[in-house]
């Protein structure tokens, strides 16, 4: 459940915002003066930011400013009607957006779903995808492209693409490679790997006229990274 905190003296606007949100399936917290304010949103604690700016105590902009210090939580400021400069200088401090009061809760909804969203940490960049020489292999979702092209492997030629990925520029002999696709107690043709590289090869190399797996004669399997192409 993600959690949103909201500081807004105004009780009415701050109940009503924290029923709304309840509703939708956000865990709410309330703050009602920016001395509070400024503590749970220091917690670091929460997904989202709901700042009022004219707050008894600390003002918004103050608590965005001191939250920005060591903080990239996500920031909503809540303006009042015309006031540009607090518009302007909430989104200088680092803010995601702002609604102007009063506003339809269906507007902050969606704000607040935008803004979480964007803030998300993408897979490429929390680095689950794994790139190396045109391929990007997802291992969660079990897919590949080449330079953007889906390409569709059964899931032991996943694996085994995954595996030497995995150890780029590292020759991997046909026993290990065995062992770590097929397992420790694997019983069956030797040349398993063997098989799959050419599955992979009919795939890959000879679909886009690319070299991806190596042959190192008598010892095994290698896909090298250019890493000039960095
Ligand atoms: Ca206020």
């Amino acid at each position: 459940m993600q959690k949103i905190l909201i500081v807004e003296d105004e009780e009415k606007i701050a109940r009503f915002v924290e029923l709304e949100l309840t509703h939708e399936g956000y865990s709410v917290t309330k703050a009602t003066d920016g001395r509070t304010g400024l503590d749970l949103a220091e917690s670091g604690e929460f997904d989202l930011l709901l700042l009022d700016i004219m707050l008894p105590g600390i003002n918004g902009i103050e608590i965005l400013r001191r939250v920005r210090r060591e903080s990239d939580v996500p920031v909503i400021m809540l303006t009042a009607r015309d006031a540009v400069m607090d518009k302007v200088s909430g989104l200088d401090m680092g803010a995601d957006d702002y609604i102007t009061k009063p506003f339809a809760i269906e507007e902050l909804l969606a704000r607040i779903r935008v803004t979480l969203r964007n803030h998300a940490p993408s897979r490429e960049k929390r680095g689950e995808l794994l790139h190396c020489c045109g391929i990007t292999l997802d291992p969660e979702r079990f897919s590949v492209t080449y330079n953007g092209v889906p390409v569709e492997l059964t899931a032991k030629e996943f694996a085994v693409l995954h595996t030497l990925i995995q150890n780029r520029n590292i020759v991997m002999s046909r026993n290990t490679l065995l062992e770590k696709v097929w397992g420790y107690d694997y019983v069956g043709e030797t040349n398993a790997v063997d098989v799959y590289v050419r599955y992979l090869r009919q795939k890959i190399d000879e679909r886009f006229g690319v070299k991806l797996i190596t042959t190192v004669r008598g010892v095994g399997y290698v896909i090298k990274e250019n890493t000039e192409e960095k």
